[in-house]
């Protein structure tokens, strides 16, 4: 639908190089301004069983409705990093998503929801205990908020995302590493992270029918992760040749445009009613 639409044909804004042109001295105070108004929204994708077809997950995404013709996402993510606003940013996806959480719980919907988060949150020596408040005062999705964190973030700072991450899962945050496949992370590293799920990127997924290389290194992912006990998500699949590969591969769980782009709460809500109809594309 225009949903789908949107999602593919968004513009994309290039940041101009200069840090401090006055184009990005606009658009910065116009986020920030967004932030406080509550102007930015989360939309929510699935996570869906290769198995079964069930949706098993919920992930969160920023949007920026408004600009949605001129930002994307990620770039909004970057900005915000590098301009002292993904604190805010961070905090105020994670009220949401709790909000969100309960909302889901109250129409019947009691699934498990993920929120990426920046390794510049894990740098937040206040992090661990802002969210340990918060899920105590939240008990009833202990378990059920997972924090996404990229392979490739982590390893700007090992060993404090390590001790993060612990903290974290402590208080009852499973993790799981975003990306997966992109970077150049350590399996020695990786293994020692409380993380329960791989995510594995795009990249190595869009290709799968074509590339041969492709499906051995997936395959290949696939295997490991599950030897040593993750769970494993395919993002981006786009076609059910692909979904259909991934299955015969033994992956756990895909994500992408095959069940849906992003979608507004509401949105989601519908396409949740009516997800059984979903699984014959799963094939
Ligand atoms: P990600 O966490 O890896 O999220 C997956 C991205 O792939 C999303 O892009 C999603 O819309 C897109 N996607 C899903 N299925 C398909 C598909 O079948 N085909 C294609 N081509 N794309 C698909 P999005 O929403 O633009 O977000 C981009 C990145 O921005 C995210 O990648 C994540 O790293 C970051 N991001 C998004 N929201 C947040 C947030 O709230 N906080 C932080 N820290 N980062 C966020
Ligand atoms: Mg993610
Ligand atoms: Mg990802
Ligand atoms: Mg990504």
């Amino acid at each position: 639908g225009t949903e789908r639409a949107l999602e593919r044909g968004m513009a994309y804004y290039k940041p101009s190089r200069d840090s401090f042109s006055a184009d990005r001295l606009t658009i910065v105070s116009e986020l920030r301004q967004a932030l406080i108004d509550n102007r930015l929204a989360l939309y929510l994708q699935p996570k869906v069983s290769l198995a079964t077809g069930a949706v098993v997950g919920l992930e969160a995404l920023i949007r920026w409705p408004e600009k949605q013709s001129q930002i994307r996402p990620d770039e909004i993510v970057v900005l915000a990093e590098q301009t002292g606003l993904i604190k805010p940013l961070t905090r105020w996806v994670l009220e949401q998503a709790l909000t969100m959480r309960s909302r889901l719980l109250e129409h019947g919907w009691p699934l498990d929801l993920s929120v990426n988060i920046s390794p510049n949150n894990l740098r937040e020596p206040d992090f661990p205990l802002h969210v340990q408040r918060l899920m105590s005062s939240f008990q009833q999705h202990r378990d059920s908020i997972t924090f996404e964190v990229t392979e490739t973030s982590m390893m700007q700072d090992p060993a404090n995302s390590l001790t993060a991450l612990k903290l974290l899962n402590d208080s009852g945050i499973p993790v799981s590493i975003d990306d997966f496949g992109s970077g150049y992370s350590s399996l020695s590293y990786i293994k020692q992270l409380p993380a329960s799920e791989i995510k594995i990127d795009r990249s190595l997924i869009s290709d799968l029918v074509t590339r041969a290389e492709d499906r051995v290194i997936v395959q290949t992912t696939i295997d490991m992760c599950h030897s040593l006990g993750y769970k494993v998500v395919a993002e981006g699949v786009e076609d059910e040749t692909t979904a259909g590969l991934l299955r015969g591969m033994g992956c756990d769980m895909i994500q992408g445009f095959l069940l849906t782009p992003p979608l507004p709460f509401d949105d989601m809500l519908d396409w949740l009613s009516h997800s059984d109809s979903q699984q014959q594309k799963l094939g």
